[in-house]
């Protein structure tokens, strides 16, 4: 059935992105556009409707190249500064269209109110700052966005709680490392399936390529996506051609439909 969905991957890399400044490593130095990952993110659309998840340190610039006029709203899953760092930009917007809806974990709202303090402030406020309206994300709370009922999965990134989002057919989940199994009856049925695959070794809070995998085939959705890619990965070639079939590694700026 068709959802009417649009998903593009904004960004698709682990915390300093690919290339990482300075380095030398093959898959840093290498010319493939699928190569080249910033720092994650992805932009949910349906009718007039643009919600993004996540809004990292690249966010101006996913917000430029993806031509995005207008957002309705962000969705966190933590507050860690790959995902949270690019908030201020989101200025044009605020000027344009007032507050812009947040949605995130109580704690993940503390987070940003001391990171970025000028943004939450009541009184006095400069007069060039962005401002938000605070939706707090729950467990077991669904949330309705245009129109849509959003479903929060719970899953654990080590020992942190982060939130993932099931939009209908669509499930987005990074910074796994765990799920436990309620949290996964929310997922079962999905048509596509996000989820982050970090690299070949483990990893104390990411699921590595070989945990993604059997993760994909517990949960058996018609299609599998893999994002939050290190470099250490390898070349995106080579990888997606590893792969089994129905399962991919997302790159930047690749768009589907649900
Ligand atoms: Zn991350």
């Amino acid at each position: 059935m068709e959802e009417g969905l649009k998903v593009t991957f904004l960004g698709t890399g682990t915390s300093q992105g690919i290339p990482i400044i300075g380095s030398t490593h093959p898959v840093c130095l290498s010319n493939d556009p699928r190569d080249k990952r910033l720092r994650v993110s992805v932009l949910v659309s349906w009718g007039e409707f643009n919600f993004v998840i996540d809004c990292g340190p690249d966010f101006r610039q996913q917000m430029l190249t993806n031509q995005v006029r207008r957002l309705d709203g962000v969705l966190f899953t933590h507050e860690h500064s790959d995902h949270t760092a690019g908030i201020d930009d989101i200025r044009p917007f605020f000027f344009r269209q007032g507050d812009i809806p947040i949605y995130a974990h109580k704690r993940v709202v503390k987070s940003l109110k001391k990171r970025f303090d000028y943004i939450f402030e009541e009184k006095d406020k400069y007069p060039g700052a962005p401002s938000v309206d605070i939706n707090l994300v729950e467990t077991g709370k669904t949330l309705e966005l245009g129109g849509r009922i959003v479903t929060p999965i719970e899953v654990m990134h080590n020992r942190l709680k982060v939130f993932g989002y099931r939009f209908g057919g669509f499930t987005y989940l990074t910074d796994v490392k765990s799920v436990d199994e309620k949290e996964l009856e929310k997922i079962t049925g999905t048509k596509v399936l996000v989820v982050n695959a970090l690299r070949i070794e483990p990893h104390h809070s990411h699921f590595n390529l070989e945990e993604a995998i059997a993760f994909v085939n517990k949960v058996k959705p018609e299609k599998a996506y893999f994002t939050h890619i290190s470099h250490l990965l390898g070349f995106h070639e080579e990888v997606e051609r590893s792969l089994p079939n129905d399962v991919h590694l997302a790159y930047d700026n690749l768009t589907i439909q649900i």
